[in-house]
């Protein structure tokens, strides 16, 4: 068995990318700056620059990658989603992204299987598995963002765990690509059986692996972790296990392997039932030594989840913002399921209401801070997990240089000796005075710690060091657990993994690896490294506000399009605040942001990803869109020529003239962007032959109008005869609003887009000072809302006061109706029944209006609202983005139009003029586009 070690020429690095792009073609293979920064990082403390990135879309590119890997000992990388916690799926050589593999195969719903690829997002997958009322029962707190070929190679675990297992429970069969050249077909056989004979004939590492295995029974069983969960090592367990049994049990030896064997290309999953009920429990204890016996006490009760979060946990999340007790000393979320018709006794039959009567009688024996908050409906459930999930990037808030750092983040002891874990640990980092936050999977006795450090400072840096050491030392010789429940090993816990296991068996680890990967290319530096732990850590990162934790990219458009890093949004915050950025190398990926704000919505630490990009722009603006801009910014000449072209539309919105038309701007076109194009068949608004303002020009405030409220139409509403600012000022006008058109220039987001930050700016400030006097401003576009909201960010000072109290008063049409008491039309005979179902405007939701337009929606007579899939993702049209890149638009909005079709509404709603165009382009006519003041208005109308 060679073992040469893993050398990169330097000659050679310098052709990767070149060789790869021979191999696999332009598109697959990338080495720019923006690409291979965007790929040195994961959710862990490390860094590691790739030579080039590779993005698998078929096994013949994953099987190409490996054997240029393997003829030139170039290292390689596999990866997901990137979320792991400990630098697995960063390498100095290449990154093989299999990302784009996003298939089901083949769904077996009788059987209970699904053959899928491994880039399919775990939510993804469960989100297809629902309508058969089934799911994948692993589900790690990252499942928004990860990936099924990560969770696999990381055996992931998480809340659910407690009952479902872990990913290596719930694997058929796995389908991997060997160092040797050869695929394999990793499934449980009966030992002895000719399939098995043939295939350990077939792959010489797997007939040399077992030989190992049979030879060392009696040592591997003896170093078995006695703890309900590992992820740490070679699981050389479940095969003594599966061969004392009569089977090869092989998929046990690939899951958790965390790409260093083989690289994954498919899995057969076991699926299980989706729970028809659920509840959670959230538990406050008042003393921690509490939590050990309520959890014994509750176990019996067989609950899905059982998890933890300590009290300084708490105190760094802050208590008040999650409602949470000051004297808690600890709190439990605990969930249950059962049948919601179900009248027997015995456990699996017993209605729901009784579990949680029997979680209340158990809760009564011991010192709580108050009665257990008990959330039944969907949406309070999801709001309980919704901090736990999201704890580790909260964290990042707490403190500009202390960050959470992952180096003792997933140690497993019996679950019965957890609060004593807590109180060592506690002592611990008393002792060392560091911050720390505990909380975890306490049913399965895994906790995760994470420490606030800054790791550039020497004590906090010595602090790290010992805490590594001693902490995992303990959790193995006092409390007889595992340093890994689920995270794996990764560069983190390498350099103990040996300390863990023995010399002896870690011998044995180092002899699989040899058989499977004798250049040492997959994935070196991975599980199998006595390189020290500290190498590699990113210190300029982890002083910057983001946490890596690719929640952002679970909601970003782009990448939802592309699945790759470059094109991101954590990518991009990694691009542009790197040292080497520069506008010019990277102005592919800057330029690619649709500016949807969803990564700021979402993200857990606080970071607006779309502003960063947005003030780099700012550095080139874009000249076309900035003359554009001017013109418009002189209504003299801007509006007449919408007029006119309002007036003529119907002369030259056909077929032929728009074709002259896309032909003829196309040049002009180009210098907004590469990608800019107006088609001939996209759909256009209907441009208004006389503006909104002239239509209603007794309410203008240059006619003298006045009164309390003023609506902000907005230039969409203004320049398009499309109902929307009409149907505002009617159903004001129902509720005896006469509102007033104040003076007023664009809300700025399209400008800002472009760069052009000194228009925005005045335009903010000219705004500000109109809007001044009002008390209640009414928009009915969610970028208006949104960037009168956001327009304080400009302004110092006095300025910024009074920019904030104008932000106060700005309330989109939905929350003002939601606020009157509404004299709508009855449900009667007369009045046509229509589904009707909602998009959620990206701005909108980023001002924090979500509830409002739906509530609104279902008050309304003859409307039955249905909840649409990914109502709260971005539909791609983004102001001009439809314009300036028209395919990736329309590509965003198939996953838009794919959940309206299967929603069965007759009408989609939204709260946004600029979202329509794009719902009505995308949808042309297969369902009614409305916005939702035109419906309330219609509502009015059929009184
Ligand atoms: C906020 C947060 C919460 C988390 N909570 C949990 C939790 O509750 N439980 C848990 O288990 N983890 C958790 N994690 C860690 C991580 O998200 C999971 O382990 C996840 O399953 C990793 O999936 P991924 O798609 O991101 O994989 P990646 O990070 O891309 O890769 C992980 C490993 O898989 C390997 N790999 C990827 N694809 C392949 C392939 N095709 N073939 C072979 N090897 C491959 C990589 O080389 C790497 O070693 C959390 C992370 C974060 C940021
Ligand atoms: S920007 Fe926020 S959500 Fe995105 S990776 Fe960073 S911390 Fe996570
Ligand atoms: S604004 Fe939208 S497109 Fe841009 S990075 Fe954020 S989520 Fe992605």
């Amino acid at each position: 068995m060679s073992a040469s070690p893993a050398l990169i020429l330097p000659e050679k690095t310098r052709s990767i990318g070149n060789d790869l792009r021979r191999v696999l073609g332009p598109d697959k293979v990338r080495d720019d700056f923006p690409t291979i920064t965007a790929y040195s990082v994961d959710a862990s403390i490390y860094k590691v620059v790739p030579k080039a990135v590779v993005t698998a879309e078929t096994e013949d590119d994953i099987a190409a990658t490996v054997a240029y890997a393997v003829s030139t000992g170039v290292p390689i990388t596999p990866r997901a989603a990137g979320t792991n916690l400990t630098g697995s799926a960063v390498g100095e050589g290449i990154i093989l992204d299999c990302g784009r593999m996003t298939r089901i195969l083949e769904l077996n719903v009788a059987e209970r299987r699904a053959r899928v690829q491994p880039g399919l997002h775990l939510t993804e997958f469960n989100k297809k598995l629902e309508p058969h009322g089934l799911m994948f029962g692993p589900d790690p707190s990252s499942r928004d963002m990860c990936k099924l070929g990560g969770m696999l190679a990381n055996n992931s675990a998480g809340p659910h765990t407690l009952r479902y297992g872990s990913v290596k429970d719930n694997v058929h069969a796995i389908r991997l690509h060997l160092t040797t050249g050869a695929w394999l077909a990793a499934e449980v056989l009966a030992d002895g059986d000719p399939a098995s004979s043939a295939l350990l004939a077939a792959h010489p590492p797997l007939a040399e692996t077992l030989a190992l295995v049979r030879q060392h029974a009696a040592l591997i069983r003896s170093r078995k972790p006695k703890v309900s969960k590992n992820s740490t090592g070679y699981n050389l367990f479940g095969l003594v296990d599966g061969l004392d049994q009569g089977i090869v049990d092989l998929p046990k030896l690939f899951v958790g392997s965390e790409g260093t064997l083989g690289v994954i290309s498919e899995a057969t999953l076991t699926l299980v039932e989706k729970p028809r009920a659920t509840a959670t429990a959230l538990i406050h204890f008042r003393h921690l030594e509490d939590v050990g016996q309520a959890v014994f006490d509750l176990l019996p009760l067989t609950p899905m989840a059982l998890e933890i979060m300590d009290a300084n946990t708490l105190n760094l999340i802050g208590r008040a913002a999650h409602g949470v007790p000051a004297d808690a000393a600890a709190t439990l979320l605990a969930e249950f399921d059962g049948d919601p018709s179900a009248v027997g006794t015995d456990l699996k039959s017993v209605p729901l209401h009784a579990i949680l009567d029997r979680v209340k009688a158990i809760c009564r024996k011991y010192r709580l801070c108050q009665d257990p908050t008990i959330a039944v409906e969907k949406e309070h459930q999801e709001q309980l997990w919704k901090a736990r999930n999201a704890l580790y990037p909260t964290l990042y808030r707490y403190d500009a240089r202390k960050k959470p750092i992952n180096y003792v983040d997933d140690v497993v002891v019996p679950a019965d000796r957890i609060a004593e874990l807590v109180q060592y640990l506690s002592t611990f980092f008393k002792h060392q005075d560091v911050n720390v936050a505990i909380f975890g999977h306490i049913g399965n006795g895994n906790a995760h710690i994470v420490p606030l450090l800054d790791v550039s400072d020497q004590h906090d840096f010595k602090a790290m060091v010992e805490g590594y050491h001693e902490i995992h030392q303990t959790v193995v010789t006092r409390f007889g657990g595992s340093i890994c429940g689920e995270h794996g090993d990764g560069r983190v816990r390498a350099e103990f993994v040996p300390k863990y296991f023995g010399e002896e068996l870690y011998a044995l680890f180092k002899q699989v690896k040899a058989a499977f990967d004798p250049g040492r290319v997959l994935n070196p530096g991975v599980k199998i490294s006595t390189t020290p732990f500290t190498e590699h850590i990113d210190y300029v990162r982890l002083s910057k506000p983001c946490a890596t934790c690719g929640k952002c990219n679970s909601v970003c458009p782009v990448y939802d399009v592309f699945q790759s890093e470059d094109m991101s949004s954590r990518g991009w915050f990694e691009i542009v605040t790197a040292p080497g950025y520069e506008y010019l190398n990277s102005k592919r990926v800057v330029e690619a942001c649709v500016n949807c704000k969803s990564c700021r919505t979402i993200c857990p630490a606080g970071v607006d990803v779309s502003d960063l990009i947005l003030q780099r722009r700012a550095e080139h603006p874009n000249k076309l869109a900035g003359a554009i801009f001017a013109w418009q910014g002189r209504p003299w000449l801007f509006e007449p020529f919408i007029k006119l072209m309002g007036r003529t539309q119907t002369l030259w919105d056909r077929p032929l003239p728009r074709k002259i038309m896309q032909r003829a701007l196309s040049p002009l076109l180009r210098l907004l962007a590469k990608t800019a194009k107006l088609p001939a068949d996209m759909v256009l608004p209907r441009l208004a032959p006389r503006l909104l303002r002239e239509r209603y020009t007794d309410l203008t405030e240059e006619r003298g109008h006045h009164g309390p409220v003023a609506y902000f139409h907005g230039c969409a509403a203004n320049y398009f005869q499309d109902g929307v600012g009409d149907a505002v000022i009617a159903v004001l006008r129902k509720n005896g609003i006469e509102p007033v058109l104040p003076r007023q220039k664009c809300s700025g987001t399209p400008i800002e887009t472009y760069g052009h930050m000194d228009r925005v700016k005045a335009y903010a400030r000219f705004n500000v000072e109109s809007l001044n006097r009002y008390e209640t401003i009414v928009t009915g576009c969610a970028s208006c809302t949104l960037a009168l909201k956001d327009s304080p960010k400009w302004f110092q000072g006095e300025e910024r006061r009074k920019a904030e109290a104008v932000a106060a008063k700005v309330k989109h049409i939905s929350e003002v109706l939601m606020g009157t008491d509404l004299l709508l039309g009855t449900d009667s005979k007369s009045v046509p029944k229509k589904t009707v179902t909602y998009h959620s405007s990206c701005h909108l939701r980023a001002a924090g209006v979500t509830k409002p337009p739906r509530d609104l929606l279902k008050r309304l007579p003859g409307v039955t609202y249905v909840e649409m899939r990914d109502a709260d993702r971005c539909a791609g049209g983004a102001g001009t983005f439809i314009v300036k890149d028209y395919d990736t638009s329309q590509k965003i909005f198939d996953r838009k139009r794919a959940a309206i079709k299967d929603s069965g509404a007759q009408v989609v709603a939204t709260s946004c003029p600029a979202c329509m165009i794009q719902l009505k382009n995308g949808m042309r006519g297969e369902v009614e586009v409305r916005h939702i003041a035109e419906l309330v208005n219609e509502a009015y109308e059929k009184k």
